[in-house]
């Protein structure tokens, strides 16, 4: 199986909590005024990999706490990425896994109802940091993130719970980073 990407960082401390792998998917439909990664919003940029290889860096990268999904827009991508999350976070690589995304957990909520492959990304995800950049939003100072509407949300707990539940950094750290 194959994936588009803008390219990979190998050992991020930016993208979500403690060491991490980060995979920047290629292709964006969002267009958010002010986007840092512009290069990644054409589908046909970037370059094609097969998820084999990309989990065997994965592999070979160290003391990695977890991986991220970065873009470009993960959830256009959503069969390859999954397979990807569900073999690190597999009892043998225990990895966690963030995902960035411009749409809103409602309307993933939505499209997962027409979209297996769109569930089952959403659901192998521990903290999605939601919701498009907002120029006039941007606040330097929040973790992980670049405006103030995004939102670190506990995935499994809000499935669970049938409503939004945030993470707040405090036990972000806390949880992930010992
Ligand atoms: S969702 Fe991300 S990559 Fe896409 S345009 Fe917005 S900031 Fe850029």
């Amino acid at each position: 199986m194959e994936l588009q990407i803008a390219g990979v960082t190998k050992e991020s401390v930016v993208d979500g909590p403690g060491l991490r792998f980060v995979i920047f998917t290629q292709g964006c439909p969002h267009r958010c005024p002010g986007c840092h990664n512009p290069e990644t919003h054409d589908p046909r940029g970037g370059k094609r990999v097969d998820v084999t290889s990309v989990l065997q860096m994965i592999e070979q990268t160290k003391l990695l706490r977890g991986i991220t999904f970065s873009g470009g827009e993960p959830f256009m991508q959503p069969k390859p990425l999954y397979s990807i999350a569900r073999e690190v976070k597999s009892n043998r690589l225990k990895l966690d896994v963030v995902t960035y995304t411009g749409y809103k957990f409602e309307e993933l909520l939505t499209m997962a109802r027409s979209s297996e492959d769109v569930q089952l990304l959403l659901t192998a995800t521990d903290i999605l940091i939601d919701g498009p950049f907002q120029r006039g939003e941007r606040n330097l100072s929040l973790a992980f993130r670049g405006s103030n509407n995004q939102r670190l949300i506990n995935v499994s707990r809000s499935l669970a719970e049938k409503e939004i539940v945030l993470w707040d950094e405090a036990t972000i750290k806390r949880f992930y980073m010992q």
